[in-house]
């Protein structure tokens, strides 16, 4: 599920669509995490459906590190990439703020850590200063992404939080220790 504060908008006739704030979002924040009704595809199971429906969900899915296609049912799904992306950590089952998201500014994320296959690179318009030109798939994405990733999660407890009812602790633990953080301290049981 996306985050509340956000909308999607017409960004123009080539990109189409993008997910952008409707309040300050600031780092740290989860954006999107993984819902039961997200739809998740095993490897090979929306083979053989044709070219109509491969060039939907290329447009509309994402790729696991299991290999798994990923159909998110909200706006989540109408995220674009960008080389300088705002949000991050897909692989973690939520994504979160990798810069504080100013009100009209774009959700992106970057789809070089997306696990994309070697048919599916592409050349990018972001507009991003340092973008790469054409986006592939890249073994080095995850290790890229990964200081500003560790920072922004740093920030998960002291920042507002309105998707946390739908990421386990258990989760959030996990994904602070996959970017090299201590699990969240777990709170001490009141002394009798
Ligand atoms: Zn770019």
């Amino acid at each position: 599920m996306i985050h509340p504060d956000t909308e999607v908008r017409r960004v123009d006739d080539v990109v189409g669509v993008g997910v952008f704030a409707t309040a300050f979002i600031p780092r740290g924040t989860i954006t999107w995490a993984l819902d039961p009704l997200d739809q998740v595809f095993a490897p090979g199971s929306l083979d053989g459906l044709g070219p109509s429906w491969e060039a939907w969900l290329d447009h509309h899915t994402y790729r696991d590190r299991e290999a798994r296609r990923i159909l998110c049912w909200d706006a989540a799904r109408a995220m674009n990439h960008s080389c300088e992306p705002t949000c991050g950590g897909s692989d973690l089952g939520f994504e979160v703020a990798l810069v504080d998201i100013a009100p009209g500014e774009q959700l992106t994320n970057d789809y070089g850590t997306l696990h994309l296959e070697p048919n599916e690179g592409f050349v990018c318009r972001c507009g991003a200063p340092g973008c790469r030109g054409v986006v592939a798939p890249d073994g080095s994405a995850w290790e890229r992404g990964l200081p500003l990733l560790r920072e922004a999660l740093t920030y998960l407890t002291v920042v507002p939080q309105p998707l946390a009812p739908l990421v386990a602790p258990a989760v959030l633990r996990a994904g602070r220790r996959a970017v090299g953080l201590p699990g969240t301290e777990r709170r001490r049981r009141p002394s009798l």
